[in-house]
């Protein structure tokens, strides 16, 4: 399998000196097309670091030596780990403005997401296959979870990926609240 690479890259900024990067934030664009998902990207100036397409093809957006804008005001293992308050203001934005980038890898799966379109089968292996990937680059990965995982109550994707299958088959461990 190969990857395809976007240039430019899209919006991203340098890791902190001393960042160990072991979690893996999934997601879904809510459209059924490339183009689309990443002009709304270049838009907003947000970013993953991979955007795999219907036909399973991975495209690589940012290198994941840099942080990707995929998560936004987010919790996860790290926020865990040092004992940050979980609390969330009225717009689920948590309120110590916490972000799960700084330490994760961002792919974004292009589908719908609705219940009746999910995920092509192609999309799905080359996920596993990213991910197996990843793993040799990116030693200390751990942790797989998810936008909504992350963000609860602030996003919903990707609603209808079986996460559970998807990190046995890569090996990873899921990360929920
Ligand atoms: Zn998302």
């Amino acid at each position: 399998m190969s990857v395809e690479c976007i240039q430019p890259w899209l919006a991203h900024r340098p890791r902190r000196g001393a960042t160990v990067v072991d979690t893996l934030v999934l997601h879904a664009s809510g459209n059924d097309d490339l183009q689309q998902t990443v002009e709304q990207l270049k838009e907003k100036g947000l970013s993953y670091h991979y955007i795999i397409d219907p036909m399973g093809l991975p495209h690589k957006c940012v290198p994941y030596s840099a942080v990707a804008f995929h998560a936004g005001n987010s919790y996860g293992p790290h926020e865990a780990t040092r004992g940050t308050s979980r609390q969330q203001d009225a717009h689920h934005n948590f309120v110590e403005m916490t972000s799960v980038n700084e330490y994760s890898i961002g792919i974004c799966l292009v589908s719908p997401d609705t219940g009746t379109v999910t995920y092509t089968q192609e999309q799905i292996d080359a996920c596993v296959w990213l991910i197996k990937e990843l793993k040799t680059s990116v030693p200390a990965l751990k942790y797989i979870t998810t936008h909504y995982l992350v963000s609860p109550g602030r996003v919903s994707d990707p609603t209808h990926l079986d996460i559970v299958r998807l990190a046995k088959k890569a090996g990873l461990e899921i990360w929920m609240p």
